[in-house]
């Protein structure tokens, strides 16, 4: 293929009704007339919440749990149909084919209660219902338009693990699927309209690659099709320099480098998955973050250098759902290892950590873990130190979960004397307590921990430090 292929991706709120799809076709039959394009979409903004709601209902044998889901799902995907479709023939063609997953949902559901028990394998692919109607849904609203849209599932496109819920794509495997089933059709003048969130085993299993992971299968597709950009259309103007449910003030963002992003997105900015950037930086494809709602204003972009400022703090974000676990006692002065079993327990639990503090005093060694690895971290850590337990070398594992991580993030703090001190002080003023701080988990990032009803206080004090409402000059 001699032009470059741009990837467009369509996030929930974003096709979140009949209306919003129609924007959304609207958006890529303007962006197709200027080359070729792959479509990513999201299931309509709550159907996945639905959707794994219903599976863990059935699992506790809810039996009437599938057909009410059913009937939900086809009001509201008949209701877009009705809007999208003006030939008759097409729209029956497009109920039917609706129909069918829903028949299959509604089925997994049944098998589900019937058996009470759910398995990861499961789970997947009862939530990945929600994409494979919506991709049906804009393909054949382009169509509507006069253009040739075509739904694919990425079960057929994006090779992963095994890892159901939060499966890694296998990179040399998807790129020779993705090549050699969407050039040819890109080439024929088609617009390909993929599924997001899934893939599949090398076996063909269905799996999906985790809560807000459409985004993470643009940039997979962005990178196997060493794609010109990515860009992703959502319900924001872009990248913020805070979540603006916290910050009604924060403002876009123009430009940042892939770091800040990444950083920002795993220290809980919500626009971007956690993943996003990995598949694309290296190769320096630019990731667009742009507003479906507003589509003339330019939104975000992220590269490699980003929009280097004197002031090097770009945003400030927060996450709420982790907990804070503490291994503790002052037996464990001097023990022996305590650190590498303590981190060896919460990866053999699979959690992912992230953040690590441990008091110069050595009595407790505390660090965060997402909300739903918290049980399984405690169990194994009880598993490692039961002997230390029992001897009271280790005296106490506790877990708070009324904490927040506030994560200050910009390329060019590091180095910058002073930003600490006004982090601290700034909070210091509100009488906002920090319970733990570190700085290095990377060179972009202090962060530090508050009581979770501090947590909008915090952000809002920050902003307004490092006057965050106000642009910032650009430095080479
Ligand atoms: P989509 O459904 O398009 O994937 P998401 O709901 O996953 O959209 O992400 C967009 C939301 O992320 C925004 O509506 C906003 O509330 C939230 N958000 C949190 N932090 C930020 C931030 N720093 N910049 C922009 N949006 C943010
Ligand atoms: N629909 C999936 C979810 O809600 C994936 C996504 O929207 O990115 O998690
Ligand atoms: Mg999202």
């Amino acid at each position: 293929m001699n032009e470059k292929i741009r990837i467009m991706k369509f996030g929930g709120t974003s096709v979140g009704d009949g209306e919003c799809i129609r924007r959304a076709a609207e958006i890529v039959a303007s962006g197709a007339a200027a080359g070729p394009l792959v479509v990513v979409v999201s299931a309509m903004s709550g159907v996945t919440n639905r959707l794994i709601a219903a599976a863990h209902a059935s699992a506790r044998g809810e039996t009437q749990i599938a057909g009410e889901l059913a009937e939900s799902l086809r009001a509201q995907h008949r209701a877009a149909i009705d809007l999208l479709i003006t030939d008759q023939e097409a729209r029956a063609k497009l109920a039917a084919e609706a129909e069918t997953i829903i028949q299959e949902v509604s089925g997994l559901c049944q098998g589900t209660a019937l058996l009470r028990e759910l398995t990861p394998r499961a789970l997947d692919s009862i939530s990945s219902a929600g994409e494979r109607l919506t991709a049906r849904l804009l393909a054949d609203a382009l169509c509507d338009l006069g253009l040739v849209g075509v739904a694919l599932d990425s079960t057929e496109l994006i090779v992963t693990d095994d890892v159901f819920g939060r499966a890694e794509p296998l990179m040399p495997e998807t790129r020779a699927r993705t090549t050699a089933r969407l050039l040819p059709m890109l080439e024929g003048g088609a617009i390909p309209v993929v599924t997001g969130f899934l893939g599949a085993t090398p076996e063909g299993i269905l799996t999906t690659l985790g809560r807000g992971g459409s985004d993470y299968s643009a940039t997979i597709l962005g990178a196997a099709l060493d794609a010109a950009e990515v860009i992703i259309w959502t319900d924001v103007d872009g990248v913020l320099s805070a979540d603006p449910r916290l910050v009604p003030e924060a403002r876009t963002l123009g430009e940042i480098s892939y770091n800040e992003a990444a950083e920002l997105a795993y220290f809980g900015a919500k626009v971007l998955h956690p993943k996003t950037l990995r598949p694309v930086s290296d190769a320096g494809i630019p990731v667009w973050i742009r507003n479906s709602f507003a589509p003339e204003r330019p939104g975000t972009q992220i590269t490699t250098l980003g929009h280097p400022t004197a002031r090097g703090v770009k945003a400030i974000t927060a996450i709420s759902d982790v907990s804070l676990i503490t291994v503790g006692g002052r037996g464990i002065v001097g023990l022996l290892g305590v650190a590498a079993r303590t981190f060896t327990a919460a990866a053999t639990a699979q959690a992912n950590v992230l953040l690590i503090s441990q008091s110069s005093s050595e009595n407790d060694i505390c660090f965060i873990v997402n909300a739903m690895d918290e049980a399984r971290t405690l169990a194994e850590l009880r598993r490692a130190f039961a002997f230390d337990l029992a001897h009271k070398e280790v005296e106490h594992i506790t877990v708070d979960p009324e904490i927040a991580i506030i994560a200050v993030v910009g390329d060019r703090m590091q180095g910058m004397p002073g930003i600490a001190g006004r982090t601290f002080s700034a909070l210091g003023q509100r009488g906002i307590n920090i319970i733990a701080i570190a700085q290095g988990s990377s060179e972009y990032n202090v962060s530090l921990v508050v009581r979770s009803d501090a947590m909008r206080d915090a952000v809002q004090a920050l902003h307004v430090e490092f006057e965050l409402h106000r642009r910032a000059e650009r430095i080479e």
